[in-house]
């Protein structure tokens, strides 16, 4: 990944705005872009847009959006960003987190009311996790290929070009500003196109090793479960025209990819009441307090495996779920009439397993908390009962280029870069550093709100 220092422009054609990746965050610079009347061309690797958007379980968190106060849920900036600040100890970037928290809802009400995609607030994700209310918004089919899918029809509806099969090996630059990008086509052939301003969608650096070992020594040898595209290319041209990083050891990780399945459990099972035990069947943490460092915790349980426990109740809500019927389909849910037929299905130690229940039953019953700080509100989890073998992950990386409160790029000596302009994976995200930080469904959330702010202020800087 280079940047090309020149004067020169050797451009075949110019487009006002171009946009580097195409999933959410992309897509979603796109269509602000187009509000603006701006012509605009993203540009996407692969044949289809789809990046970690579509692998995503398509749950955003946002706050003060249309569909929290129809559901009479009280949030706004203030609340938002106290949640991100408890989360992070006081390290997240607090520019960031107030502005994620004023445009965050605004962002999600446009993409429906302008864009027509339908987001409705998922009343099954109670607080938890370091939400203090209920902020999880998802599309009618629950799946990030199904926000995708709407995505893609938006950008079609409002003339947003997505050029596929492009993938940029380069930026063109004169100093600081860019001036255009190389990308090459499947059959090696390369084209140059000229722009105005650049948006840097192509998310983080997961999928590139060498970059996850400098930079999350702990994940280096951790199975990584996200999009293979995202070789931080946006970090790097951002780094090579003096932009400023952060929080570059963020990540987003999960202890819930269903082994060997690989299907993304939902943090539903545990939220209503499930509990996750190791081998022995021991638990080893709070499994409603950091759902991002439950990864690198399950990796270290014997096997790097663990289980989600849980019983019929929460199976009858969750099992319309997508992932969850599939999970299913594939043999990955087990169930049993008692703990000990649950034990022995699983592989899990009977003894350590029954004595776990009956503590959790216990916690129920008298409303204490338990050693890690959990409370158990009930109901208690009665037979039949399920098991879904799990193991941890490294989902996204969370770190990335600094940004202002129009996502446009922060040099590492201050100022701004004059024409570029980044959001979701490829911008510092509102975790602060490490796994722990990270509140659920701010992977999306970053990508549409920067997104959005991205390609309108970008929009708005060509057309000026
Ligand atoms: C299994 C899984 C489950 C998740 N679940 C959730 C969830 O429920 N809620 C949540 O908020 N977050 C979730 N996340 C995180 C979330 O998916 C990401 O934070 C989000 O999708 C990032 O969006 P993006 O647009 O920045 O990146 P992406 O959606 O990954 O899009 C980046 C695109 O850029 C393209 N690209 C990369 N480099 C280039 C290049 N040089 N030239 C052209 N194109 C390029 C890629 O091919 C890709 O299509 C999950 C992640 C995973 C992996």
């Amino acid at each position: 990944m280079s940047v090309i220092l020149t004067r020169d422009t050797p451009f075949e054609a110019t487009v006002p705005l171009l946009v580097v990746g195409g999933g959410a965050c992309g897509l979603t610079a796109a269509l602000a872009a187009r509000d603006e009347g701006v012509e605009v061309v993203v540009l996407e690797r692969d044949p289809l847009p789809q990046g970690s958007t579509s692998m995503s379980l398509g749950a955003l968190c946002a706050s003060g959006s249309a569909e929290q106060k129809r559901h009479g849920v009280d949030d706004g900036e203030e609340r938002f960003f106290q949640d991100v600040m408890a989360k992070t100890h006081g390290t997240a970037d607090p520019l960031l987190a107030r502005v994620v928290g004023a445009e965050s809802g605004p962002a999600l009400d446009w993409l429906a009311e302008r864009h027509g995609v339908e987001l409705v607030l998922e009343t099954g994700w109670t607080p938890a996790f370091g939400h203090s209310v209920m902020r999880m918004h998802v599309t009618p089919g629950r799946t990030g290929a199904d926000l995708m899918e709407r995505l893609v029809a938006a950008c079609e509806r409002a003339g947003a070009d997505i050029l596929t099969d492009a993938h940029v090996t380069a930026l063109y630059a004169d100093g600081e500003r860019v001036t255009g990008v190389r990308l090459q086509r499947p059959d090696g052939s390369t084209e140059d196109i000229g722009c105005d301003a650049l948006v840097l969608a192509s998310c983080g650096f997961g999928g590139n090793h060498q970059m996850v070992a400098e930079n999350i020594p702990s994940m280096a040898h951790a199975r990584y479960f996200g999009w293979e595209g995202n070789q931080g290319d946006a970090i790097l041209w951002g780094k090579a025209l003096g932009a400023g990083l952060g929080d570059m050891d963020a990540y987003q990780g999960l202890g819930l990819l269903a082994d060997p399945q690989g299907i993304d459990v939902n943090p539903r099972l545990l939220i209503e009441g499930g509990v996750q035990v190791n081998q022995q069947g021991e638990r080893f943490g709070h499994e409603l307090e950091d759902v991002s460092g439950a990864g690198a915790r399950v990796i270290a349980q014997p096997g790097g495996v663990a289980w989600v426990i849980y019983d019929d109740r929460i199976h009858q809500n969750c099992k319309e779920l997508p992932q969850y019927k599939v999970l299913s389909g594939l043999g990955g849910i087990r169930s049993a009439p008692d703990i000990e037929g649950l034990a022995a299905q699983a592989g899990i130690d009977p003894a350590g397993l029954a004595r776990t229940m009956a503590e959790v039953a216990g916690f129920v019953a008298s409303g204490a908390q338990d050693g890690f700080g959990r409370a158990f509100p009930g109901p208690a989890l009665a037979s039949p009962f399920y098991a879904a073998r799990v193991t941890g992950a490294l989902f996204h990386t969370q770190g990335g280029l600094l940004v202002d409160e129009n996502a446009q790029v922060r040099r590492v000596n201050g100022g701004l870069l004059p024409n570029l302009y980044a959001g979701g994976g490829a911008a510092r995200s509102i975790g602060g550093p490490g796994p722990s930080g990270y509140l659920p469904g701010a992977g999306l959330c970053m990508a549409v709100t920067l997104g959005r702010l991205a390609g309108r202020a970008a929009g708005r800087a060509v057309k000026g």
